[in-house]
């Protein structure tokens, strides 16, 4: 990358630190200003930005994008600004004892980090972008957001709008390639916050620890779906391929795989075959339907399917409206259900991120537990079924970031709960009181009393009998 693209991000950087410790203390009702300048300027521009993103995927439905790009978003700037007063109180914090009694005095503060970065992907580009620049800004930071290259567009207008909205000292948009995001993930931020693939965000974890950058990562994985034997499979069904079909499957929460009961495999591939089938009853020509983003992510789904085929799966094509999808050339792609399937083939290796649903077959629901054990801790777990005790015995015995039972994808929609990783999926979460904590600095404030508390607590040399009392004491 050329040398002034690096220099231009460092200025920036200083810009916004500089400005940031400049204005300290900054009120409350400043940071408020930030959140509802962001929700306005998504409020405003919404059209132009669902227009932007359908132009990047080729075709995303206008309606799909002010669900889950605006309104969702704007829904997070309204849930921080309800709530930020409470989150940024001061934690009052006992003190051992005899101290508060001799005036002693601990709380937590929490107090904004700086500057932070936000590395965004394509795949909910506004969002992904935007709603974690809610809580940094309700914890009274300054952002670079650094959108994805893939959506172009979308990015080109955020640029333009932040500017219009914000000074440049508070937030910024730095438009750019692989390179420039590079760059970009190894200045030295007061914190960063990436979203993407596993494999970047190692990358980005690596650039982030030559400066001790603290990283918030939100990657992605293979979200499994266990069905229990008492499941409505019917209804799961609709539901899965509405989870699946979505953006088409291109979420990080997608679900990726299902896992099923052996003699009820074929219920539940009906099940999301006609879940499929009530919702799409097309997809070439039907808006609803979002193409794969690019030539390239088109093709490795392609493989995916290919490498399962040679490899002995069968697959099962829903395509309801029987269309000829081969001279198509809008990259859209009917759903792929894999029978058969084995961790041989790539599809059960790699993360889907499209319209691709292997099944797997259990005799007991254990075996699908000790599945999920065994390969790297999802992002998200899913169970059907009305079995309260098996469905404790597998959220007991899993670990995921996040689950959602008798749906998929839900938990991330709940505004109060933290969404994150684990392992490879993650590391931090945001949303919620959690996101908010996240982008402070829990700050330790103690008071000292009056009173010689050293000398007291026998710290004070020369040392003696005093000492070895409180030091046993302390033991007590
Ligand atoms: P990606 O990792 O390819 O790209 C994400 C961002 O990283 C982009 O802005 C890109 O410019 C940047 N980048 C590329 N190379 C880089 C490098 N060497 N150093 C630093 N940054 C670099 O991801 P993607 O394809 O845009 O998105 C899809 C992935 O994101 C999936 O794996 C999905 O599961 C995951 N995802 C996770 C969440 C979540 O919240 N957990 C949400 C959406 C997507």
């Amino acid at each position: 990358m050329a040398d002034d693209r690096r220099e231009e991000l460092e200025a920036l950087l200083k810009l916004q630190r500089d400005a940031f410790t400049a204005s300290r203390p900054e009120s409350m009702a400043m940071r408020k200003d930030r959140i509802k300048r962001a929700m306005s300027l998504l409020k405003e521009h919404a059209e132009n930005l669902c227009k932007a993103m359908s132009a990047d995927f080729g075709n995303r439905a206008i309606e799909q994008s002010m669900l889950t790009d605006i309104a969702g978003t704007v829904g997070a700037g309204k849930h921080a600004l309800k709530n930020m007063d409470k989150w940024a109180k001061p934690d009052k914090r006992p003190v051992q004892f005899p101290l508060a009694l001799l005036g002693a005095k601990a709380e937590v503060r929490y107090e904004p980090k700086g500057v932070i970065g936000i590395l965004s992907p394509w795949n909910f580009p506004v969002n992904l972008a935007f709603s974690p620049l809610m809580q940094v800004l309700a914890a009274g930071n300054r952002a670079m957001i650094k959108p994805s290259e893939f959506t172009e567009r979308t990015s080109l207008l955020m640029a333009e709008l932040v500017e219009e909205y914000f000074t440049s000292d508070e937030v910024a948009v730095v438009t750019g390639g692989p390179e420039v995001a590079a760059a970009f993930s190894s200045l030295p931020f007061d914190h960063l916050v990436f979203t993407g693939s596993t494999e970047t965000g190692r990358r980005v974890m690596q650039a982030a620890a030559e400066n001790l950058v603290p990283v918030t990562l939100e990657l992605g994985g293979k979200s499994p779906v266990i069905m229990g034997r008492s499941a409505d499979f019917e209804k799961a069904g609709e539901r899965i391929a509405l989870g699946k079909m979505m953006n088409a499957g291109q979420i990080c929460l997608s679900p990726d795989y299902m896992i099923v009961p052996e003699d009820k495999q074929d219920e539940a591939v009906a099940g999301v075959s006609n879940g499929v089938s009530n919702m799409y009853p097309t997809l070439l020509d039907n808006d609803d339907y979002a193409s794969i983003v690019s030539d390239r992510h088109f093709e490795r789904l392609q493989g995916l399917v290919e490498d399962a085929r040679e490899k002995g799966a069968e697959v099962i094509e829903v395509n309801p409206g029987n269309e000829d999808f081969s001279n198509a050339n809008q990259r859209k792609m009917p759903l792929n259900i894999i029978k058969n399937v084995n961790d041989d083939m790539k599809v059960m290796q790699e993360e889907i991120f499209g319209p691709v649903l292997p099944v797997m077959t259990y005799k007991a629901v254990d075996q699908a537990v000790d599945y999920v054990n065994e390969h790297d801790r999802p992002l998200g777990l899913y169970y059907f079924g009305d079995e309260k005790a098996e469905q404790e015995r597998v959220l007991s015995r899993t670990i995921s970031g996040g689950v959602t039972t008798n749906d998929v994808i839900f938990h991330v929609s709940m505004e109060d709960l933290p969404f994150g990783g684990v392992g490879p999926s993650g590391m931090g979460s945001y949303h919620a009181v959690e996101g908010f904590r996240e982008f402070s600095h829990a700050r330790a404030v103690y008071q000292q009393p009056k009173i010689d508390v050293a000398k007291l607590g026998g710290f004070k040399p020369p040392y003696g009998k005093g000492t070895r009392k409180a030091a046993a004491g302390m033991m007590k």
